[in-house]
């Protein structure tokens, strides 16, 4: 089975430009670009946000939960709770990592003449 199908439209995902990777609660799956702005429309009522886990939203999130996740399990700062914080932010950081391994390596990272553009 084909791992880069978009679970919006159910059509191939082609490159990374439109690749969006988004997560909600345990699920990671890829969208197009295009169809996470409709999904966005369309779940903010009924089964809850999708975040981004790609891109530079993610991209960002991923890089301050690394310095939140080291400084709280590699220091004592706020003791026990700390160490809870700590282990929480690495959740995003594993969803990022797998969202690259599941789904963004495989994919060139852009095709001219894109018939979903
Ligand atoms: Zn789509």
């Amino acid at each position: 089975m084909k791992s880069n199908i978009c679970r919006y439209c159910y059509k191939e995902i082609r490159d990374r430009d439109e690749l969006i990777t988004a997560s909600n609660w345990f699920r990671l799956r890829p969208f197009h670009y295009r169809c996470f702005e409709l999904l966005e429309q369309d779940t903010r009522t009924i089964a809850g946000n999708w975040s981004p886990v790609n891109g530079s939203a993610g991209n960002v999130t991923t890089v301050l939960m690394t310095i939140l996740a080291v400084w709280m399990l590699a220091t004592n700062a706020l003791g026990l709770i700390g160490d809870l914080l700590g282990i929480i932010a690495l959740y995003p950081i594993l969803l990022r990592v797998l969202s690259f391994f599941v789904y963004e390596m495989k994919l060139p990272k852009y095709i001219e003449n894109n018939p979903h553009k």
